[in-house]
């Protein structure tokens, strides 16, 4: 089944394809044809499983026709839970979009940054993807109106509840026209998704991708090492430069540990930044975009800020200090491997980590090889 086939023009299978999307994924097999139609539809998909491109594409074919007619009334609004999340799915919509012949204004907008760029961007904008918060901002300030909303898109669902934004939805859904195309992501259905889905969502169309085994679904290899505390450090540079790695991400336990980390790399030749919740909004965007576009070889993050960022073509993911849970481990090693690719997932395990990663191997079903590393001569790194 290909993008044609599903109901898509040439201009956004041309988009799709200079993206790198040839063949549709699972979710996007199943929901492109009914955001197409208009209906209203419950994906059940983590990250990872292609979710954005299952709503973007429809939604900028749709949009090539129906273009926001008043200035600030935007037909399309995507509400993500995160800033990391809005830059990037602004970012699929753009890319796509920057190949088909009719320019569609899309715009990401998220808090912790100045809010009067984005007031004067929206001006002309379709399609709107932002965080609860900033949006109602933008609508207290009369930047950005509601009236003209078509499609609605929740994306992470579960995190955006769980974050606590129920008021700040309950807010924006009271601002929307009472009729349009309500589109519901998430990567579980409990409680709180399925009591908000069934207010939300008139007849929908249910999608469910079964979560897949990261291992499995993206081919990533996973190896451990046992190295004592005090040689971790020389022995991660070891590593990155005995194996060339090209770009790796680096997962640390602590803020302090990432700039410290970023610091000792730096003072060995290997360029790196650090991506913690201790840096500003603006140092966060411009630390994954320097890792990004290529311009730094080691991205060091603390599990919290790495939620949900996707970096294509990641080879490497390094698990420098342990994660706490089970569930981290397989978010970290999940960074690696996206969307068919190979990757490679290595854990440092000191002597005192031995039981916890015993247990993380339990908990994820996995038989992870731990290899000694007494050979290693570690002189000069
Ligand atoms: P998502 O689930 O939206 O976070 O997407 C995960 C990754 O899959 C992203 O890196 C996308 O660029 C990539 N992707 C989405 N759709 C396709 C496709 N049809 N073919 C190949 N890669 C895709």
């Amino acid at each position: 089944m290909s993008f044609k086939e599903l109901g898509l023009s040439g201009a956004v299978v041309k988009g799709a394809t200079k993206q790198g999307y040839t063949v549709p994924t699972p979710v996007q097999k199943e929901a492109i044809p009914y955001v197409l139609k208009g209906k209203d539809l419950l994906g059940i998909a983590q990250t990872g499983s292609g979710k954005t491109a299952a709503y973007a594409l429809p939604l900028l074919e749709k949009t090539q026709t129906n273009r926001a007619f008043k200035n600030r009334h935007v037909k399309v609004l995507v509400l993500v839970p995160t800033r990391e999340l809005a830059l990037q799915v602004g970012e699929v919509f753009l890319a796509v979009n920057a190949h088909m012949p009719i320019q569609i204004k899309t715009l990401a907008v998220f808090g912790g940054v100045s809010i009067n760029p984005q007031m004067m961007k929206l001006q002309g904008t379709d399609i709107l993807v932002a965080t609860p918060g900033r949006l109602l901002d933008l609508v207290d300030n009369k930047a950005v109106q509601l009236s003209d909303v078509e499609t609605l898109v929740l994306d992470e669902a579960d995190k955006m509840l769980n974050l606590g934004f129920e008021q700040e939805l309950r807010q924006i859904l009271a601002l929307l026209p009472k009729k349009r195309q309500n589109l519901l992501f998430s990567a579980t259905l409990d409680a709180k998704v399925n009591a908000i889905q069934e207010t939300l969502l008139d007849q929908p169309v249910l999608v469910e991708i079964q979560p897949e085994d990261p291992l499995e679904a993206a081919q990533i290899t996973e190896q451990a090492y046992a190295v004592p505390s005090e040689k971790k450090g020389p022995f991660l540079r070891w590593l990155i430069k005995e194996q060339k790695m090209p770009q790796v991400l680096i997962f640390v336990s602590a803020t302090q540990r990432a700039d410290h980390l970023v610091t000792k790399l730096g003072n060995n030749g290997i360029k790196a930044v650090a991506l913690h919740s201790g840096k500003s909004q603006g140092a966060r965007t411009e630390a994954l975009a320097l890792f990004k576009r290529g311009k730094v070889t080691a991205l060091v993050a603390t599990d919290l800020a790495a939620r949900g960022i996707d970096i294509e073509q990641l080879p490497f993911v390094i698990n420098y200090d342990l994660p706490r849970s089970s569930k981290d481990y397989i978010h970290r090693i999940g960074r690696t491997g996206r969307a068919g690719a190979t990757g490679e997932a290595l854990t440092l395990v000191t002597p005192e980590d031995a039981h916890h990663f015993k247990i993380i191997q339990k908990q994820t079903k996995r038989t992870i090889p731990i290899k000694e590393m007494e050979e290693i001569d570690l002189k000069g790194y």
